[in-house]
């Protein structure tokens, strides 16, 4: 068939031979493509019946983590200092526990949340991780900043992203020093290490 030669001197015009003129090739051409894709893999999803496996990698939504039936919080404060866009917000208050402290109140604008992971980085616990969570909608901004009652998740529900955590956030832990877990009962405690 050849190339599509461009006519001399009217360069928007396109000189067809026999068979393009036909068209008939081409549809052929198209049909055929399209019938080797009919029998690819499918890369496609019935999104939101059939949802896509993320992994533990995934950054969603940040959650609390509960323990034991409450929150492992100690109300540190770290993640709504190293939040960037100031979307958390608690209240700490004492308890007869070994924690000493817990967060009262504990709230995340999730209409501020830009998702950076950065609470769950700094936070000394794993009280606070991201979970696989991603489709959000709110009917009105008071709905978008979730409270204890909605950002607490237990542990087991999370133990992909824990066990993740595990291996990949700050693996040299206590390797280039000597640790001394007992010394800081609950502000440095590797507990992923040990246990889950
Ligand atoms: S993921 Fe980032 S923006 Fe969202 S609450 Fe945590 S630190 Fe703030
Ligand atoms: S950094 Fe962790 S322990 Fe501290 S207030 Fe935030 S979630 Fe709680």
């Amino acid at each position: 068939m050849g190339n599509i030669r461009i006519k001399e001197g009217t360069p928007d015009e396109r000189h067809l031979n026999f068979w393009h003129k036909l068209y008939f090739p081409e549809i052929i051409k198209g049909m055929m493509f399209s019938i080797k894709h009919v029998f690819r893999k499918q890369v496609t999803l019935e999104y939101p019946e059939v949802k896509p496996e993320l992994g533990p990698e995934f950054r969603g939504r940040p959650v609390l983590v509960e323990e034991a039936g409450q929150e492992r919080c100690v109300a540190c404060g770290l993640c709504a200092r190293a939040c960037p866009p100031l979307a958390i917000s608690m209240q700490a208050a004492e308890t007869p526990d070994q924690k000493e402290r817990y967060p009262a109140r504990f709230e995340i604008d999730m209409l501020r949340c830009i998702y950076c992971g950065l609470c769950e980085e700094v936070c000394p616990e794993e009280a606070i991780v991201m979970s696989e969570e991603y489709d959000l909608t709110f009917h009105t901004r008071e709905n978008a900043i979730m409270g204890k009652d909605r950002l607490l998740v237990p542990k087991e529900k999370l133990k992909p992203r824990l066990d993740w955590l595990q291996k990949f956030r700050n693996p040299d832990f206590g390797t280039v020093w000597n640790h001394q877990p007992a010394n800081n009962t609950h502000s440095v405690r590797d507990r992923t290490r040990h246990q889950h």
